[in-house]
């Protein structure tokens, strides 16, 4: 066998010396001199910064990268234990998005876990509970009051900003849920096929039937006989519906299923993306979901051009 030089020894050496400091939420660190609370990803990090706002010494980080989309089937990475390891708080969507909290409740005893959702009554689609309570404005507000006493009972220093500042965004966001349902109250349009399974609480919100959903599991594209599927339920539906994708997925299979109906293929913002500077992203779930209402009002048939048939390529 072929003896290690002395530069392959030194080599094991410092890779040894580098193992026995890697950060984890089992070792012990300084603590820092700012209050931090995680986000689990941006609906959260969008909801807890403005619950933050301009609290003196409190930092909002956000954990899953942006570029992600939807969460539901993420790994944490060796980094994301490290910033949880220097944070106070982590909020969470809950509602069974996150496949993790096992691990990093046994590996961060210190951490304050905060459920954005508890107490919110969730839908199960399938046997499955469904986790995407962020995408109704009115439980996005539900989650923002959640948050504010979660960081209020952390951070008692500070209770009455956070209840100030959550009572502010929640209203705003309450606003936004009444003017969505008013507006689209007459839409002829009321049923729609979704991309993933991100839709049911808004669709509920807004009294919209979800008639199909191309994916059939997160992440998972659609078989040909998935794609015919769904286009076969469009066909044989009573009454128009409405073809609805993701800005962020990449989905070839909902251009398929736009192409074969000769439908043309709406795109929502679900707000699992945006900027991460504070001053920009503290209004993103807003503007996101101002640009929702448009693209709805047009595909449920409001707007003039609902309904176009799209020239296929
Ligand atoms: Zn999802």
């Amino acid at each position: 066998m072929k003896q290690p030089g002395n530069s392959s020894l030194l080599a094991f050496a410092a890779l040894l010396g580098a193992l026995a400091f890697l950060p984890g939420c089992g070792v012990t660190r300084p603590t820092p001199a700012a209050f931090t609370v995680v986000a689990e990803f941006y609906p959260m990090y969008v909801e807890a910064i403005n619950v933050v706002g301009d609290t003196p010494g409190v930092r909002v980080e956000n954990m899953v990268p942006t570029a992600t989309g939807c969460p539901e089937d993420y790994q944490l990475r060796p980094g994301d234990l490290q910033t949880l390891s220097e944070a106070d708080v982590f909020i969470v969507n809950g509602a069974g998005l996150e496949g993790y909290l096992d691990k990093i409740a046994a590996q961060c005893a210190h951490l304050k876990m905060v459920d954005a959702s508890a107490g919110i009554p969730l839908l199960t689609i399938d046997g499955e509970i469904n986790p995407h309570v962020w995408v109704s404005p009115a439980l996005a507000a539900r989650q923002t009051r959640a948050i504010a006493v979660a960081l209020a009972a952390a951070d008692p220093a500070h209770a009455a900003l956070y209840q100030k500042n959550g009572d502010a965004y929640a209203a705003k966001l309450e606003a936004l849920a009444a003017r969505l349902c008013t507006d689209l109250a007459s839409a002829p349009v009321r049923q729609v096929v979704a991309f993933h399974d991100s839709m049911p609480y808004l669709s509920r919100d807004l009294g919209l039937q979800i008639l199909a959903v191309m994916e059939p599991a997160p992440g998972q594209n659609p078989s040909p006989r998935d794609l015919a599927d769904v286009v076969a339920r469009v066909r044989s539906a009573h009454g128009p519906v409405a073809l609805l994708t993701e800005i962020d997925s990449a989905n070839p299979a909902a251009e398929i299923i736009s192409r074969d109906l000769q439908q043309s293929l709406y795109h929502l913002d679900t707000v699992t993306s945006g900027p991460l500077d504070p001053a920009l992203a503290k209004d993103a779930y807003l503007r996101a979901m101002d640009q929702n209402l448009a693209v709805l009002r047009e595909a449920l048939g409001l707007d003039k051009n609902a309904g176009k048939i799209v020239s296929t390529p």
